[in-house]
């Protein structure tokens, strides 16, 4: 994709997320969601300042990643998809945050590997305000007794919260899930709980990146609205 094409875009989606936070939040980090697009369409977003990369498939950031270190090009890549818990091995010195960590399995395996190699690994836990499992995340209620395992973990460094929204036009019902996690987030974040930094909301995608801003999310994940539509052949795991 041309690097002009990326620039218009990206820069309507700033003035968009500026307009959107409208001063009561900071606007949000962009997370270019680079799934499906190969490394040769990520490498111009770093000349345009997009510094971090969303991606959902270990086998895929694998295969990207010669391409996108050719040029000297250093990304900050999220883990934003569902992790299977025997590939965490192979991504934990290659991405800078998981955000979808949903269950004390995963949470542990995370932690062995992040010991194994002498560094603390940032996460998100996932939650699912709308109780859509299937999509990962676990239920707001779940959330407090979750993070008093993870404090216990040396190798893993809780960072805030993550949500998938379902995926309807009904702006109301997604305001109102919007807002339990601003809500959510910020009780958390009066507890200041030991071990535990609650500074990080990462809700909102192409179609309800808007709506996200202006509850209050510190990290949108934005692909397609950015990207473009998918080019990158989709892996089956
Ligand atoms: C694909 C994906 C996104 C980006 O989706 P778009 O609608 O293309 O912006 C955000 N978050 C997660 C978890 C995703 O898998």
């Amino acid at each position: 994709m041309q690097t002009q094409q990326l620039r218009i875009r990206l820069e309507e989606i700033r003035a968009n997320l500026a307009a959107a936070s409208g001063g009561r939040y900071a606007p949000p980090e962009i997370i270019a969601v680079t799934k499906t697009h190969p490394a040769q369409d990520i490498l111009p977003l770093a000349e345009l300042g997009v510094e971090s990369i969303g991606e959902n498939r270990v086998q895929e950031i694998l295969e990207k990643l010669p391409g996108l270190a050719e040029n000297g090009e250093k990304f900050r890549i999220h883990l934003i998809g569902r992790l299977q818990t025997n590939k965490v091995k192979y991504i934990i010195d290659k991405v800078c945050m998981i955000q979808s960590v949903d269950r004390l399995s995963l949470a542990e395996e995370i932690d062995r590997q992040a010991r194994k190699h002498g560094v603390r690994m940032p996460v998100l836990v996932q939650v699912s305000p709308a109780g859509e499992e299937q999509k990962g995340g676990m239920p707001p209620e779940d959330v407090r007794p979750f993070l008093e395992k993870l404090r216990q973990m040396p190798g893993v460094e809780v960072q805030g919260l993550m949500a998938v929204m379902p995926n309807t036009r009904d702006e109301a019902y997604l305001s109102g899930l919007f807002a339990d996690m601003r809500r959510l987030f910020e009780q958390l974040r009066e507890e200041n709980i030991p071990g535990v930094r609650m500074e990080q909301l990462s809700m909102g995608m192409s179609g309800d990146y808007l709506l996200a801003a202006r509850h209050g999310a510190t990290m949108v994940r934005i692909g397609s609205a950015l990207m473009g539509a998918r080019s990158y052949p989709q892996h089956i795991e």
